[in-house]
């Protein structure tokens, strides 16, 4: 047997997990991975470390799996640990199931577990608790450097840092974050849960989070209203899964769809926004006129994204990002039916009221306890000012916009082995994510996945996405990881993809 090549993946949530446990599982030499996380526990990252229990996953079971060619893996795994008894409502009559998020995490902390030491190639994983601050590559070898000094040298990097934290966006000034009423991250359930139950709530974005933060608050019994602002005063349309009969993909079938060929609609369509919209708008006029659901066509572009996106001109991606995005958002990132219910509920009861404005400022009351808004309702001149008790920003982020709060992406673009990518959401890759750096040059032994490819590939931000993505590369990783200089001795080794 070969010596082990040696493997650092920097971010331990779901990208990172998913990406050590499918190397392990599919790889042919024997691998000695090094996962670097800041948190104590490896596996839930940012997305799915919540403890509330109305913060549920967006989709079903099968779009969480770790390793997408055993799609029901993570359904088996939520059956094995009492998941659907201990929590009755996940399970809706159709049988999708729609879990917490939390479960999500404790599944990808045991499966970093359960491959520590993988028997069929002698592969193992480890974790350190640690940030990654700086990485080159010389001589064939990366090195990573970490805050507290540890220097990984390794055959290969993989970056998956994932989503920033979620910081106050300009034109708020950052000084706020410091300010009680105001709480910064949402994420912070803590800090929600302390939000008097007569408060007058201002939630700033009206994303899936915004939905999360109703949920919690709801559940505390609040009774002062709640307003949520976003420019366009759209809310996240219902998981139509969640109703009539759907059909649940088993085995690798939700990954062989990710990976077919774009549909015909669409690749007859020039590659402009226009004709994708009107393609889209046609398709799903056509199925309501058989009695389908919209999401049957939107979620056939939504699955070939990541072919599409590549194809459109610059200026057109441009034009998606400032025009057509928040209305493709809330087609994309639905609310599971749970979260929903109770959304609903609180609106219908007018204890929720969504705002079309665009937020001008925010500053504190003279007597320093409040906040005031200053609003610029949609489509019209005029500002109005409102008094809030507590403001929680779910504005959502992109990574490039915060590099510098990430010493490790700092590091990679200062060097010049990164750079934005040309929509400046996220940072420029190939095919097979391997970074490019400021020169044009692409480094095949550093491969950056997940959210911060999103302005490259268009949609890698799901679960499901992200572990097709990795299964997309493993060939060319394990290509070149064969050809890696192993005790002085050349393995020249083809990559092979066995089934798990
Ligand atoms: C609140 C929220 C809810 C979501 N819900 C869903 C959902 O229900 N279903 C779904 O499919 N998708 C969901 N998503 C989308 C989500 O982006 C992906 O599903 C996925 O979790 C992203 O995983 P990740 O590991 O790339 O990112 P993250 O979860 O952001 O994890 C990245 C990890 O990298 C670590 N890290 C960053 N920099 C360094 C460094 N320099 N050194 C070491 N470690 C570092 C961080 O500490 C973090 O733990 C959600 C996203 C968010 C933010």
């Amino acid at each position: 047997m070969s010596a082990a090549r040696h493997i650092t993946i920097v971010g331990g949530g779901f990208s990172g997990v998913s990406a050590a446990v499918q190397l392990v599982r599919h790889s042919p030499l024997p691998l000695a991975i090094t996962i670097v996380e800041p948190r104590k526990r490896v596996g839930p990252g940012l997305a799915f470390a919540t403890h509330d229990p109305d913060h549920r996953l967006n989709g079903p079971t099968w779009a969480h799996a770790i390793d997408p060619v055993d799609g029901d893996h993570f359904k088996r795994w939520c059956t094995q640990h009492g998941v659907f008894e201990a929590d009755p409502q996940a399970v809706r009559p159709n049988g999708i199931a729609f879990v917490r998020r939390a479960v999500l995490g404790a599944y990808l902390e045991d499966m970093v577990h359960r491959h520590a030491r993988w028997a069929a190639t002698g592969s193992t994983i480890h974790t350190l608790q640690d940030r990654a601050v700086d990485a080159w590559q010389q001589d064939g070898v990366v090195t990573t450097v970490t805050e507290r000094g540890e220097r990984l040298v390794s055959d290969l990097l993989v970056v998956a840092t994932g989503n920033a934290e979620p910081k106050l966006q300009a034109p708020l000034d950052p000084a706020l974050a410091r300010h009680a009423a105001v709480i910064e991250n949402p994420l912070n359930t803590v800090r929600l849960l302390g939000i008097p139950r007569t408060a007058r709530v201002l939630i700033v974005g009206s994303g899936l989070t915004s939905l999360d933060v109703i949920a919690t608050l709801q559940r505390q019994g609040h009774t002062g209203g709640i307003t949520v602002v976003s420019r366009r005063g759209l809310r996240p349309r219902a998981q139509p899964l969640a109703q009539g009969t759907v059909e649940h993909p088993t085995g690798r079938q939700n990954l062989d769809r990710l990976l077919s060929d774009p549909p015909a609609f669409l690749v007859q369509a020039q590659p402009t926004l226009r004709a994708w919209v009107k393609a889209v708008r046609a398709r799903i006029r056509e199925g309501a006129a058989r009695g389908e659901n919209w999401n049957l066509p939107f979620d056939e572009l939504r699955d070939s994204v990541w072919q599409l996106w590549p194809t459109l001109p610059a200026a057109e991606q441009g034009r998606f990002l400032r025009r057509l995005r928040t209305w493709y958002d809330v087609h994309r990132f639905r609310s599971p039916p749970q979260t929903e219910a109770i959304c609903r509920e609180a609106l219908e009861a007018g204890r929720v009221v969504h705002l079309a404005a665009r937020l001008r400022s925010l500053v504190p009351t003279a007597d320093t306890r409040r906040i005031e808004a200053v609003l610029q309702p949609s489509g019209q001149d005029h500002t109005r000012t409102e008094a809030f008790d507590a403001v929680v920003n779910c504005t959502g982020l992109d990574a490039a916009s915060r590099t510098a709060a990430n010493p490790l992406l700092q590091a990679l673009v200062d060097q010049g082995t990164l750079r934005p990518d040309a929509c400046g959401i996220g940072y420029a890759v190939d095919a097979q994510c391997r970074v490019i750096g400021a020169d044009g040059r692409r480094q095949a032994a550093i491969r950056l996945i997940g959210p911060p490819t999103l302005g490259t590939f268009g949609d890698p931000g799901g679960a499901m996405f992200i572990a097709a993505q990795i299964h997309r590369i493993l060939p060319d990783v394990f290509n070149v990881l064969g050809h890696v200089e192993s005790d002085g001795v050349k393995v020249s080794q083809a990559a092979s993809l066995s089934a798990a």
